[in-house]
């Protein structure tokens, strides 16, 4: 099997066949059946032979192979313990690869990136379970694990999402919290037939430059976030209504008086406001609290 490209649709319905393995929906368990992308996936994300990767769910190894090829070592995580025997024999020819059992969302990643990867910066590349991938995507982020760059398959939708701009209908929480730690670029939109069995939605790979010093600075992160939050949770609410019916413990003076202190119009909406404009009235609000 060594010789054959796993993306071919008939040599991925033969290592299934031969192993008597049972797609999870339930797992998104969605195989690349395309050598295109994966090679545009691998170019784009400019992994050289002195690169550390960390790959979120190798499947059957498919992208996991062209990654083995251009990557100094590639560390790849997966739930599913019955793929790990096939991943044994489509991996056998690579002896820069190890493949690691368990939950991405609960594996103990500076560990193990400290022990694989002897401190030095990875990359992320992989095509995500879709169920859990902004959980997954926050998690590095906030957690502020040692990656330089994230490159993955996620749901079209979601790619958008975390690209928008304020005034943009897709400007949301999630847009706020990826741009407040990375530049985030859509490399490629992906059409359904290039999976195993076909999603119901389109995708796109989407890389996330983890900025390298922090682009913003405020005093407290987390109550950034719940502003946040709070803004968008009441979208159709003015600032003024959103942030003061929220679970802030702001009275409506209070916040009338934050965001006079720091030049926003009360009226705004929360989806109008730049992330620098959201840093400004967190440390406003934080000296209201
Ligand atoms: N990389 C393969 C490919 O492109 O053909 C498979 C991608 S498939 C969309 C997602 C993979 O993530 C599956 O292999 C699935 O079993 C695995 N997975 C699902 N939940 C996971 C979790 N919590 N932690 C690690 N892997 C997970």
């Amino acid at each position: 099997m060594d010789d054959k490209r796993l993306y071919s649709p008939s040599v991925t319905k033969e290592v299934i066949q031969k192993y008597g393995f049972k797609f999870s929906k339930s797992l998104g368990q969605n195989f690349l059946i395309d050598g295109n992308i994966i090679d545009n996936i691998c170019i784009e994300s400019g992994i050289t032979d002195s690169d550390f990767v960390l790959e979120i769910g190798p499947g059957i190894g498919t992208l996991t192979q062209s990654l083995c090829e251009r990557a100094k070592k590639v560390i790849a995580i997966e739930l599913d313990r019955k793929l790990l025997p096939i991943l044994e024999e489509t991996l056998s020819s690579y002896d820069n690869v190890e493949v690691v059992h368990g939950d991405v969302l609960k594996i103990d990643l500076e560990s193990l990136l400290r022990e694989k990867f002897k401190g030095e910066k990875a990359s992320v590349v992989a095509n995500l379970p879709y169920y859990i991938t902004t959980p997954i995507i926050m998690r590095f982020l906030e957690e502020k694990i040692n990656v330089e760059k994230i490159v993955v398959m996620v749901q079209k939708e979601v790619a958008y999402r975390m690209k928008a701009n304020p005034g943009n209908k897709d400007y949301g929480a999630l847009s706020i919290a990826v741009q407040y730690y990375s530049d985030p670029e859509i490399i490629l939109n992906v059409p359904k037939n290039v999976f195993m069995p076909r999603p119901n939605v389109d995708s796109a790979v989407i890389m996330l430059n983890i900025h390298k010093e922090p682009r913003y600075s405020v005093s407290d992160e987390k109550l950034l976030f719940q502003i946040v939050k709070a803004a968008f949770g009441k979208r159709r609410k003015t600032l003024l209504n959103a942030l003061s019916s929220s679970g802030l413990g702001l009275t409506k003076d209070e916040v009338n008086k934050a965001l006079e202190r720091c030049g926003i119009d009360p009226k705004r909406r929360g989806e109008t406001l730049t992330i620098s404009e959201y840093v400004t009235l967190t440390e406003s609000i934080a000296q209201a609290k």
